[in-house]
């Protein structure tokens, strides 16, 4: 397992529950599981949970599972399977021993719900799931049993084998737990265990015509696992009275015990499933890897390091308080780690071209320029220099006021890393666009003040024409407009349109070997990252990561 850049532990009242289980001697080692449901891709809350589940096991020196609840075969596939182990890895965690799968335990399961019969306590329905709804009654009204409720222990049994034979249709019967159709826990009204489903498993193929519920599922695959602290999202914190009533119930030696923690919601993004696969399906993003998407492998696609995303999960700890987080608390991550690790370099976005007219014609120096302002360690490249360069439109206007520390016509400007320049005249198109900046260069000031003693007030990036390479730039946003688009009738309406905006410029030519992912500080103009699905050393695409600083924060959000 990679140790990760947590020297200092984390603290939470999980971690409290686990230090004093050491201390009472109830547990003597800790193991943890992290059960997604391969019905979709990882998003960031997952990733919350992949932290605190891996996160203690590391810290530790317990296990962690991986565990795919397949239980619903029709939403699951194995690309979901394949692309949560990717993410898994990715984000710097291995899960102990082999897969887990909850439907390596169907026969096991099997065998529990048919003593769980023989005890008279589950029962074979055959109430339709609508009926069984109208029984279950309200918060306020207890439900009514069902009359099939009292069936005995030998019919059961045959019926039960009957739905594992395949002689029933779909809905037309299901297995319940006999507990207590008054209970004021909803859960506990008799709950469905295993219900027909005529449906191909991704993993057990057409073995089954029966699939067991989550709520049956869970607790006994952590019981089989030996897990000794389940951790979940509050929303099942009614069913922990489930998750205790099955294993207590059936003869299983370990006792895990489950407790909630509240999930992960960030602004501007959805983060269920369900929505994120309604954005897929819909083509309103690029796919589950696309770079806005709140996924794992959109973050990652987008300039994300596992290193920040872990950072981010730390600084959100474990609670049991509901609430959202901002957006800028992600992007602020991803920023701290880019500041310290990613190399400089230049690219100008939205190019207009600059000649150096005192520059000699033909003539390409090679200037030395520091990869990073303060650490010396990440080294210089070559950058070449020529006479026609290209810069940033927004870097040039003809008259300005003092706050303008860009290039002026007739004031100083620096190119970073080369030389001071002053604009002297410009060539405009017939829509009195600027086309091109004529500049003189003063030769001496490579390093060193201008001799006349005025400093100029700014520097600029710059790219050679000769020589730089043209880039596609995609400048990426929230995807949303609204702090809560989860909330919205439909995701079209709430969608930012300028949520990607693609611009075509120029690189220095050191970046022709950017590798896919690989991370850089464009001079002024943000975090980016080599795009690892489209970008190719004769195409190149970059990805805007995060800008320099938080804009949306100015703005208010
Ligand atoms: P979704 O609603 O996004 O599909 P889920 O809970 O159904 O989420 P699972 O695949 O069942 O997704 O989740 C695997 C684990 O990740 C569970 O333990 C779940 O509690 C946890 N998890 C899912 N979403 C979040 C979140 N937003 N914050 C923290 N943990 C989460
Ligand atoms: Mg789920």
């Amino acid at each position: 397992m990679t140790q990760p850049d947590n020297e200092v532990r984390p603290s939470n009242f999980i971690r409290n529950i686990i230090d004093a289980d050491l201390a009472s001697g109830k547990h003597d080692s800790v193991h943890t599981r992290f059960p997604p449901e391969p019905n979709g891709y990882l998003h960031i809350g997952h990733a919350k949970s992949i932290c605190l589940n891996f996160g203690i096991a590391q810290d530790y020196q317990g296990k962690c599972n991986l565990r795919f609840d397949d239980t619903n075969p029709e939403k699951e596939d194995v690309e979901y399977v394949e692309s949560i182990k990717e993410d898994v890895r990715w984000l710097g965690f291995q899960w102990d021993g082999d897969i887990h799968y909850s439907s390596d335990y169907f026969e096991l399961l099997y065998g529990f719900a048919v003593e769980l019969i023989e005890k008279g306590l589950a029962y074979v329905d055959e109430l339709s799931p609508e009926q069984i709804r109208e029984y279950r009654g309200t918060l306020t009204e207890p439900g009514k049993p069902s009359p099939f409720r009292d069936r005995s222990v030998e019919e059961n049994l045959a019926l039960f084998e009957k739905m594992r034979a395949g002689e029933f249709e779909e809905g037309s019967v299901c297995l319940r737990a006999k507990i207590d159709m008054a209970s004021s826990f909803m859960v506990m009204r008799d709950p469905v265990l295993y219900r027909v489903k005529f449906a191909h498993h991704h993993q057990t193929g057409d073995k089954w015509c029966i699939y067991p519920m989550y709520d049956f599922t869970h607790c006994i695959s952590d019981a089989l696992e030996g897990i000794t602290h389940s951790l979940c999202t509050l929303e099942f914190q009614d069913n922990r009275r489930l998750y205790d009533w099955v294993l207590e119930n059936i003869s299983i030696e370990c006792q895990p015990h489950q407790y909630e923690f509240s999930r992960l919601n960030l602004e501007y993004t959805v983060m269920s499933k369900r929505k994120l696969n309604a954005l897929v399906n819909d083509k309103l993003v690029d796919g589950w890897n696309d770079p806005r998407m709140p996924t794992i492998s959109g973050l990652r696609r987008r300039g994300y390091t596992p290193a920040s995303i872990r950072e981010f999960c730390k600084r959100i700890g474990v609670t049991k308080q509901e609430n959202t987080i901002e957006m800028g608390s992600l992007e602020s991550c991803i920023r701290d780690d880019l500041n310290v690790n990613a190399p400089r370099a230049m690219a100008v976005l939205e190019p207009v071209k600059v000649v150096l007219e005192n520059y000699p014609e033909g003539q390409v120096e090679t200037l030395n320029v520091a990869n990073h302002p303060s650490d010396e360690s990440m080294g210089s490249r070559e950058v070449p220099f020529s006479r026609e360069i290209w810069i940033e439109a927004e870097d040039f206007r003809e008259e300005a006021n003092k706050k303008f520390k860009r290039l002026v016509l007739g004031k100083k400007v620096r190119l970073r890393g080369a030389y001071v320049v002053i604009a002297e005249r410009v060539e405009k198109d017939e829509q009195g666009k600027v086309t091109t900046i004529y500049c003189s260069v003063d030769l001496d000031t490579l390093g060193v003040d201008p001799a006349d003693g005025v400093k100029p007030k700014g520097v600029i990036h710059w790219v050679s024409a000769e020589v730089g390479l043209p880039a596609e730039f995609r400048l990426y946003d929230r995807l949303f407009t609204v702090e809560n688009p989860g909330a919205a009738e439909e995701f079209e309406a709430v969608i930012n349109p300028e949520s990607l905006v693609v611009r075509r410029g120029f690189v220095e030519p050191s970046l022709k070997a950017a590798e896919a992912e690989q991370a850089f500080q464009f001079e002024r103009t943000g975090y980016f990252c080599a795009d690892s699905v489209d970008s190719k050393a004769d195409a190149l695409v970059f990805n805007r990561t995060v800008g320099l600083r938080d804009t949306w924060a100015k703005m208010g959000g």
